[in-house]
């Protein structure tokens, strides 16, 4: 009996030793490869259609310790929410399905409240708050995600329209961070219509949070919500975003969304590795040393602009968007006839050649164009080595 007790358990402990054992010696299987997806050096930017940013090795570290662990989601998404609003100046936050999760989110709270019946009732807006303010200078592609729970867009150009529009339809009213000069009202003028007529404000600020300050500014300024990408600079996990504001439409936003399922977003769900992810991203974003980074950024530039420019007409110029993508974007441009290659030409030379290296999808017929701040350490001297031999190739 001793002896067949031992038996078992040698035998069942061998195997699981013997291939564990075998685990940590193995390398990380080549995944990408193995499917034929082949990574690329990110000279874009954070787009979404190329993966965006790449998290820390300590968000990471975050995110496999929170894989490990059973938790009750609603008090982790209680406890980091409240990090978060403290760290950003907020009254209250939640971790979304990304900034077009916390917009879907946010809008069916400013409709619904705590009310459960409203809740149950989305999309079905009969009765309900139905209508979004917006100025026409700030409609864009991500309003869909207003868009989502119903609502209709009321268009506005003037403080008069406002005034003539709120009312008791109105659940919302949404402002464009980036468009904040493109409209006859700005941010704090939008603030100010908010409250004078009782109408919540949501700041869609997703790609803007450089410099740091900017994450809190909005909360400070008075907007009732406020997104920001968690998966863009932030370099949390690319499906998390901050939605952050006023306590009782955190709270409203939260009851529209999973763990519970019988809502209109429970198909935004956020588990606790975005949970935990975006709060230890942000941690470590608000931790970094921005000056240095920018002097890097500016360093990278240089180098590739003075590898491009050995070559006959080559000019540059660098862009630096006042709101957002706050970062260098390197502009080159060239004579044709000098070098025979269009910058659409270069482009897909980058691409397909060896490494593989994406430059901005805004690159077109005139000028070839170029961020720095995705790329790690030691890519700018491949960018830059790259672009030579492309144009050593076509002179
Ligand atoms: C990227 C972006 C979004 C969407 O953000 P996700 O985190 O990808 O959902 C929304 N609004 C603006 C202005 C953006 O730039």
């Amino acid at each position: 009996m001793s002896s067949r007790r031992k038996f078992m358990g040698s035998a069942a402990a061998l195997p699981f030793a013997a291939s564990a054992a075998k685990t940590t010696k193995l390398k990380t299987p080549d995944y990408f490869r193995d499917l034929g997806v082949r990574p690329f050096i990110n000279a874009a930017g954070t787009y979404t259609m190329l993966t965006a940013s790449l998290m820390s090795q300590e968000t990471m570290d975050a995110i496999e310790y929170a894989s490990k662990h059973f938790v009750h989601l609603t008090k982790l998404q209680d406890a980091v929410g409240a990090r978060i609003a403290q760290l950003l100046s907020a009254e209250s936050a939640m971790v979304s399905s990304g900034a077009a999760g916390a917009m879907t989110v946010g809008t069916a709270g400013c409709i619904t409240g705590k009310d459960q019946k409203a809740i149950l009732q989305l999309p079905d807006l009969t009765g309900l708050k139905n209508e979004v303010l917006v100025q026409k200078s700030h409609r864009y592609g991500y309003d869909h995600a207003v868009r989502a729970v119903g609502v209709k867009m009321v268009e506005i150009e003037t403080e008069e329209d406002f005034h003539r529009a709120a009312g008791p339809r109105t659940a919302m009213a949404l402002f464009f961070n980036d468009n904040n000069k493109k409209g006859q009202i700005d941010d704090k003028g939008w603030v100010k219509l908010g409250k004078q007529h009782n109408v919540p404000t949501f700041n869609d600020a997703s790609a803007d949070c450089l410099p740091v300050e900017r994450l809190s500014m909005y909360n400070k300024m008075g907007f009732d919500l406020v997104t920001f990408s968690g998966g863009k600079a932030l370099c949390g996990p690319q499906s998390a975003g901050i939605l952050m504001g006023r306590k009782d439409l955190i709270e409203a936003a939260r009851l529209n969304t999973s763990p519970y399922s019988d809502t209109v977003a429970r198909g935004l769900k956020v588990n606790k590795e975005e949970m935990l992810g975006m709060l230890v991203a942000l941690e470590q974003y608000l931790k970094r040393d921005h000056a240095a980074e920018a002097r890097e950024w500016d360093r990278r530039v240089d180098l590739i602009t003075k590898a491009a420019k050995k070559f006959p007409s080559v000019t540059s110029a660098i862009d630096v968007p006042e709101i957002a993508n706050h970062t260098p974007h390197l502009k080159l441009r060239w004579d044709q006839s000098k070098i025979k290659l269009s910058p659409l030409d270069v482009k897909k030379q980058m691409l397909e050649g060896e490494p593989s290296i994406e430059v901005t999808p805004s690159t077109n017929k005139e000028e070839l164009v170029m961020t720095v701040w995705m790329l790690k350490p030691g890519e700018a001297e491949l960018v830059a080595r790259r672009l030579s031999e492309i144009f050593k190739a076509a002179v």
